[in-house]
């Protein structure tokens, strides 16, 4: 989208000054001016009553035949003091399936200061190359730099796949790409696959409040951009013998440039719940009947060695912090076992947890749709078997122990 003043037609009226949402335009000598930090969002044009903007929504369609000269399937590698984010490393493993099926190259796209060594690691999942940007001003992640930066990479390099994690930087960042380069971006896919007579990307993810899986297409435009949550792809095993080439690109971005300083980064030293990377996982619904009994959850949790989070129910009731909540809307988990108890397995609970390994299922009513991915259903009253279940694991650690 793009605005433009049509100066023979604006009578310095100032209704677009006033219905601006970020304060973008002024008048200066009886005329409407943007100022630098209009995003060119349109809304302005609406606001005219003299027609005196034109709004052109029309956008850049990546002509036919240069959609070839896109190849590649990249992975956006998100790290932080040196230490690779895990959903990297699973949609490096995602990465390596799609490119198997193009018969293209893997590659990761690495940003930072003095994070090089991290290559290997990318090779270890799957890609054969690493692009890699390493300068002082990358050192931590701010939206503008890397923004700036990835961009200048695709349109030099031109991958017609490009994955981001979603997390709090990836969901930041990803969409900005996608408008300044002119594609599309899908958030939150749960299921990437190529098809075989278009060789597009399918992006699969939930719409409409989860209840239908919509499958997306990125025809007209590249690359096709996606982002994943954590956990919902499975890590491939690393192998640590494989190696690959690293390109170094420089970067135009310059530190003078970059309107946002970091001070300080202070950690949040809070209790904070790990649900996402737990083995185990005990989670709790409506079921468990009130926040009293949520101690219930906990207890087993501990005992075996786990995690205990919640439904969204037990989560809006007030019972449970919404840091615990598995879900679309929650955290997604893949856990080697999963307990749901009085949780009746809404498709918005599965799929934050469907692809844990083993899921064992609490519930009164033997009806309840979780026991269709449960691996073992327990009918019953959880207020009776979850004490008797954490009781008897008690007994058993203490007999290997004793
Ligand atoms: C856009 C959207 C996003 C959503 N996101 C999420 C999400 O992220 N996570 C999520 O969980 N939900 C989410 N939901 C809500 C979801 O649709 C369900 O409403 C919710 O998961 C139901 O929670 P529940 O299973 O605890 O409650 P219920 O569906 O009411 O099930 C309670 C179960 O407990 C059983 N029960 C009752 N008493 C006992 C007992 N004493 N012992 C054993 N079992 C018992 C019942 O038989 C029943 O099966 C979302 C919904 C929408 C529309």
């Amino acid at each position: 989208m793009s605005v433009k003043i049509l100066e023979n037609l604006c009578n310095g009226c100032g209704a677009c000054v006033d219905k601006c949402p970020f304060g973008a335009v002024e008048i200066v000598a009886g005329i409407a001016k943007f100022k630098d930090n209009c995003t060119g969002c349109g809304v302005c044009g609406k606001a005219c009553p003299n027609k005196a903007i034109e709004v052109t929504r029309k956008a850049k369609k990546t002509p036919e035949n240069k959609l070839d000269a896109y190849q590649g399937v990249w992975v956006f590698i998100e790290q932080r003091n040196g230490k690779i984010d895990t959903v990297a490393l699973e949609l490096l493993s995602e990465g390596r399936k799609l490119a198997n099926e193009l018969e293209v190259e893997l590659a990761g796209v690495l940003l930072g200061e003095n994070v090089g060594e991290l290559a290997k690691e990318c090779f270890a999942y799957g890609a054969e190359k690493v692009y890699l940007i390493d300068a002082p001003v990358f050192k931590d992640y701010r939206t503008d730099p890397y923004t700036t930066a990835i961009c200048e990479l695709i349109n030099s390099y031109k991958p017609e796949i490009v994955l981001f994690g979603a997390t709090n930087n990836g969901r930041d960042f990803a969409a900005r790409i996608g408008v300044r380069i002119t594609t599309g971006l899908t958030a939150d896919c749960t299921q990437l696959s190529i098809d075989p007579e278009t060789r597009l990307l399918r992006q699969t993810r939930p719409a409409f409040g989860g209840n239908v899986m919509a499958t997306i297409l990125c025809q007209n435009h590249r690359p096709q951009m996606a982002t994943v949550r954590p956990k919902v792809m499975k890590m491939a095993e690393p192998d640590y013998t494989r190696t690959g080439e690293i390109i170094r690109y420089q970067s135009s971005v310059k530190e003078e440039d970059v309107t946002t300083k970091i001070m300080d980064i202070v950690k949040n030293l809070g209790h904070s719940v790990n649900l996402q990377d737990a083995e185990i996982v005990v989670s709790g619904g409506r079921g468990i009947g009130g926040p009293e009994h949520y101690h219930l959850i906990m207890e087993l949790a501990e005992a075996l060695g786990g995690v205990a989070g919640a439904s969204r129910v037990a989560v809006d009731s007030g019972w449970v912090p919404h840091e615990r909540q598995v879900g679309q809307t929650g955290k997604t988990v893949s856990p080697k076992l999963y307990v749901a108890c009085g949780i009746s397995g809404a498709i918005q609970h599965q799929a934050g947890m469907k692809t844990s390994e083993i899921i064992v299922a609490i519930n009164t009513d033997p009806e309840a749709p979780i026991f269709s991915i449960a691996t073992y259903g327990i009918v019953g009253d959880l207020h009776k078997i979850v004490p008797l279940l954490t009781q008897k694991i008690k007994e058993l650690k203490l007999k290997a122990t004793a």
